[in-house]
């Protein structure tokens, strides 16, 4: 897989590294099924406290940095990563950065309005624009750039979790920097595990493993954001978008998109019993922190999913640390204890 010829900006040290869960191994003893569980460290970075959608922004900003851009636009929730993380990046590559979010989330408290990665975007300098949940973000956010385009400026608008084709190559670059780290050691992954929000992650993976000759099926998602069946929809239409960036022959079928939908509760950013405990037993096991929108449900998917049996004893399983940190502190309520 050859993806030399998009422009990318660096932002991350990679490869990132990938751990084995010791502590939580000896915590959870025979529960663990004989299952060998690794942890892809995508929640490191050097700067904006990190996160999966870096992977996205270092080729959207480089295809906006090719364009000439000078101010880019995203969307998302009050407490996106994502828009912490377009925040941060554009800060740190001298692009102005505007944000459309919107309510859509139905939390009342005070801190999942102002903490976070809500209070994050105003630390970074972006400029803010908050909405009501029923807004269509997108259609704003693309009036605000034709009207900032009318005074000079060259604006470039990221779709929501920057999960456009060109966003969703920096999770089929993972997918080759996955196998190259586990060659290297001789380890044969049985699955790689990661959220499915905005599909892009797992859409990048899939294509990715097509396009490097692995099953696309080696990845798979706990969808928190969309049900099972559109997350399957859309994640399918996001991979061959991205598939068809790197190759013209190859296609996928909705039989490659591997999602479980069963672990996502009431809805998207809703708090769930498994996510509390599983965010509770990493970081007590661990030291490691999970969030509790995107991979507390997805690893309490896959602990939900080990302790019934799915994996044979030997088995490697790799989770993806996809980051999301600053949310807890959006979630106190719920958190504390
Ligand atoms: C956005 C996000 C995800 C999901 O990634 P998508 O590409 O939107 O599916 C997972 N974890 C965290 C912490 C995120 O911010």
């Amino acid at each position: 897989m050859d993806l030399s010829r998009f422009p990318r900006l660096p932002l991350l040290d990679l490869p990132s590294p990938i751990e084995s869960l010791d502590g939580l191994a000896r915590h959870l003893g025979a529960d663990l099924n004989g299952v060998r569980l690794f942890v892809k460290r995508d929640d490191l970075a050097r700067f904006g406290l990190g996160g999966n959608k870096l992977r996205k922004l270092e080729f959207l900003l480089g295809a906006a940095r090719a364009e000439g851009a000078d101010t880019v636009i995203t969307v998302g929730a009050i407490q996106s990563n994502h828009a912490r993380l377009t925040a941060a990046a554009a800060a740190r590559s001298g692009f102005a950065c505007e944000l459309f979010l919107t309510r859509s989330v139905p939390r009342s408290e005070e801190a999942y309005a102002r903490n976070g990665n809500r209070l994050l975007d105003d630390v970074f300098g972006a400029t803010v624009h908050e909405l009501p949940a029923e807004a269509d973000s997108l259609a704003l956010a693309e009036a605000r750039a034709e009207a900032l385009r009318a005074i000079g400026r060259r604006v470039y608008v990221f779709p929501s979790g920057g999960s456009s084709p060109v966003g969703c190559l920096g999770y089929a670059a993972c997918a080759g920097e996955i196998f190259a780290q586990t060659e290297a050691i001789g380890l044969a992954l049985a699955q790689i595990v990661v959220p499915n929000g905005s599909c892009g992650t797992h859409a990048g993976l899939a294509a990715g493993l097509k396009a490097s000759g692995h099953d696309p099926r080696l990845a798979k998602s706990y969808a928190v954001l969309e049900t099972e069946e559109r997350a399957r929809a859309i994640t399918l239409d996001k991979a061959k978008a991205t598939l068809a960036l790197l190759s013209a022959d190859l296609s996928l079928t909705a039989d490659d998109i591997h999602i479980d939908g069963a672990h996502r509760g009431p809805g998207y950013g809703i708090p769930t019993d498994g996510m509390l405990e599983a965010v509770r037993l990493l970081a007590r096991t661990e030291g490691l922190l999970l969030d509790p929108v995107y991979s507390g449900k997805a690893f309490a998917g896959l602990l939900h999913d080990i302790r019934a049996g799915l994996y044979p004893a030997g088995t490697a399983v790799l989770f993806v640390m996809t980051g999301g940190v600053p949310g807890l502190f959006a979630y106190p309520d719920v958190m504390a204890g």
